[in-house]
Formats: C-alpha cells, structure tokens, sequence
C-alpha cells in the first residue's frame, strides 16, 4: 500500500514518513500545497495523509480540486486542535476522515488503516486467503496458524493482493502501489518477489495470468464430509 504525506512541518513530516515506512508502507512525501496536489493527481496512492495548513495551496483547496478531478483516494486530513469549523470544511470538501493535532501517532495509523480497508471493500483488519493471515494491525502474516517471516516487499506485495483478493492486478499496477516514487521501478523484481512468496506461502497461493497480472483467490473450501 502506498501513502502521500502532504505536510510543511519538516519533523512531523518525516516522524510521519518514519512509521508509516516502518508498518509497511511506500512512502511519498510532498511539503506544500502545489507539490501535493501535483502527486495525488499524477500517482497512484491507497490514501493520502493531507495537512490543512500548507503553503503554496493551502489543503482545502488541494482536496476540492483532487475532487473536481475525479480523484477518489481516500483522504485523512489533519486539522488545527480544536477547529470544529476546519473538520466540517474538511469533510465537506471530500475528505474521508480527520485527526486533529496534536495527535497520538497510533490513532492517526489506526485510522489510515481503516480508511484502506473500507476502501478496498475489506471489513476486517485481518485479511486472509485460505489457510493465510496477514494482521493489518501488527504486520505479521501466517500460514496454518504458524508465523512466516517476509521481507518488507514481499509483505507489501501480499498486503496488496490481499486488500484485492479475487481481482486480476497487473505488474503495472502493483509497481505503482509498492513502490514509492524514488523507488528504482523494475518490473522483473514483481515476479521474483511473487515466486519469493510462493515459496513461503505454497505454490498456489498467487495465481499468474498470463499477459495480464495476478490474481489471488480463495482457494476451492474442501468438499463437506
Ligand atoms: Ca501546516
């Protein structure tokens, strides 16, 4: 899953940038009005982080014009403490949830988790594929009940599967979601990271389509005894 933080508050920022990164997001990051609105019209994000107060373009404008564009990702805005009036502009210009600052870094992850969830049509913050358990919440991913070690892209592979179980996804597509933008984009690595996971996970687990992406189903439920 891939994240844009719109947010002129160097520390805060990067403290942002920091977690997110470390839960198992790609990361982008744009420090004013017009660089952030940029990005979240040009890039594929899963939700964007967007501050209100910004400098260039100030973030209500951002969002109403993301909205005008037919940009649906989901947005969590962040308000002044206490502003009830920036919460209402917020939700009325299009934004899907908002925290208010300061606020307690788990919270504000808690709820972007939520936001991608529901977005994705997926109830639960715990995903899963047949015997497979990926825990949104604290990242770890089992098979049969028994811990399996991925590494940060293979998780974020996975993760994104997952949230679009039953839907072919193209390399195209998970290149966009996996990556941030510095990334060094090589759309080989998707298959190695993808045979990686099968190893892990059972051969079975990710379907490939030819020409077209891949696919992660639920496998067939054994016939009733
Ligand atoms: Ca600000």
């Amino acid at each position: 899953m891939r994240v844009l933080i719109v947010e002129d508050e160097p520390n805060l920022r990067q403290q942002l940038s920091n977690t997110l990164e470390g839960a198992g997001y790609a990361v982008d990051l744009a420090s004013d009005g017009e660089e952030g609105h940029f990005l979240g019209s040009t890039e594929q994000y899963d939700a964007i982080i967007l501050d209100l107060g910004l400098p260039e373009v100030d973030g209500l404008t951002v969002l109403d014009r993301w909205r005008r564009e037919g940009k649906a990702t989901p947005v969590l805005v962040l308000t002044a403490r206490d502003s009830w009036s920036d919460k209402v502009a917020g939700l009325d210009a299009g934004a899907d949830d908002y925290v208010a600052k300061p606020f307690q870094t788990e919270e504000l992850i808690a709820r972007l988790r939520a936001l991608i969830r529901r977005a994705s049509g997926n109830a639960s913050a715990e995903l899963t594929a047949g015997d497979i358990r990926l825990d949104t919440r604290s990242g770890k991913v089992t098979k049969a009940g028994d811990p399996v070690k991925l590494t940060a892209q293979e998780y974020k592979l996975l993760s994104y599967l997952l949230h679009h179980k039953g839907k072919v996804v193209s390399r195209t597509e998970l290149i966009e979601h996996i990556y941030d933008q510095d990334f060094d984009r090589d759309s080989n690595t998707i298959e190695v990271f993808v045979t990686r996971i099968r190893k892990k996970l059972g051969a079975d687990v990710i379907t490939t389509i030819r020409g077209l992406g891949y696919s992660l189903d639920e496998p067939d439920a054994p016939p009733a005894a």
